[in-house]
């Protein structure tokens, strides 16, 4: 990215830099289709995964030489606050699918759902939870979407890099990657289709760059990063599953240590990187402020708005009570956490749970 951002080039220009430009932008391009199982050209950069999603999310979609128009979109219940706002869709035609206790879409219900809408419908479901790390049946969804006539499109912003992503064996049409949660720069993700022939109406409007899908110089040190960070998690995906052994030995002690102590979408099948748990009493807010105090950095499983720190919609739609969830912390691990680092999260938490039990007030003495 360094070496680029000392270029000058516009990748639209036709002279040599800006053919330079190009070259770096149809590398990346070449990454990110191998990431995600999908045909270079169905790629279209962004400036992140929300852009990506907002983009899919519309009620218009090309179709070969036509025009395709949804009757309703249908977004998981658990969905990043980019789904879950329902994009470009006007809300009385925006329909949530619900799900179990551990966050899976039910995809009996979801069949019914999609038999009361007149027409067809949008569905977006992610494939990985960013707050519990619980794995969707992306292909059986996609199956019962495609039966009813609809088009699928997957959120795969915490799966890229984490388990295998494939547009084809997910049976998806649109699938939303982001560069910042595999290694790569903030600021750029795309949305990739399955098939050139079956693409949203572009959010933004101007010049003809992405192929005429998405107006807009294209940030090309970071599109170059994104390709680096998307080659390398295709390169090193079996490594990252061996986070798993410090998640088991990070919750093993947690239910060991910690009367009550709930580990969110426990019996799922989860990526290796995330735990979310809450132990009766500790809230969230205070000890996460103690964590960072302590130099751990962890998160809250509540969504943060308008500096309030609210319950997760998540935990909620996972039917968690409200009183536990205030007490929802997620450890995410990193390619190179070890551990000694569980070891110290552990020592630290143990003094804030211990010290806020004793209080009596969920609050850190
Ligand atoms: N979707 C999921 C599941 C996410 O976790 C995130 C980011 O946290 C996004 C979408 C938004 O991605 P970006 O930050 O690239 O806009």
């Amino acid at each position: 990215m360094l070496s680029v951002l000392s270029e000058v080039g516009n990748a639209s220009s036709v002279h040599g830099p800006g053919r330079k430009a190009r070259g770096h932008v149809e590398d990346a391009r070449d990454a990110v289709a191998r990431l995600t199982g999908a045909s270079p050209r169905g790629v279209i950069f962004t400036s992140g995964a929300t852009e990506a999603n907002v983009t899919a999310l519309t009620r218009r979609w090309r179709q070969g030489k036509g025009e395709r128009e949804f009757a309703a979109l249908v977004t998981g219940a658990t969905d990043h606050p980019s789904i879950v706002s329902g994009g470009r869709f006007p809300a009385e035609k925006h329909l949530t699918a619900p799900v179990d206790s551990n966050g899976i879409v039910d995809l009996e219900a979801l069949e019914k759902l999609l038999k009361t809408i007149e027409g067809t419908a949008l569905v977006s479901v992610m494939s990985v939870n960013n707050e519990t790390g619980v794995v969707q049946p992306t292909k059986a969804i996609g199956d019962v979407v495609h039966a009813a006539g609809g088009v699928f499109h997957v959120d795969a912003v915490q799966a890229a890099g984490r388990i295998p992503v494939s547009i084809e064996d997910w049976d998806a049409d649109a699938i939303s990657v982001s560069a910042h949660k595999l290694g790569g720069p903030q600021g750029v993700g795309a949305l990739v289709l399955k098939s050139s022939g079956l693409a949203p109406m572009p959010l933004l409007l101007g010049g003809g760059q992405e192929n005429h899908r998405r107006a807009g110089t294209e940030n090309v040190a970071a599109i170059a990063g994104f390709g680096v960070a998307a080659e390398a998690a295709v390169t090193h995906l079996n490594e990252y599953a061996g986070l798993q052994d410090l998640r088991t030995r990070l919750e093993r002690e947690l239910h060991q240590g910690f009367a009550g102590c709930v580990v969110f979408g426990e019996s799922a099948q989860r990526v290796a990187n995330t735990t979310c748990f809450a132990v009766p009493g500790v809230t969230a807010e205070t000890a996460l402020i103690a964590c960072d105090l302590n130099g751990v950095a962890v998160s809250s499983g509540s969504a943060c708005s308008s500096g309030k720190v609210g319950v997760s919609h998540v935990l909620t739609a996972m039917g968690v009570a409200e009183d536990l969830a205030r007490c929802a912390l997620r450890v995410s691990f990193g390619w190179k956490s070890a551990a000694s680092d569980v070891t110290r999260f552990l020592e630290v938490w143990s003094g804030i749970a211990g010290r806020m039990a004793t209080s009596g007030k969920g609050e850190a003495a």
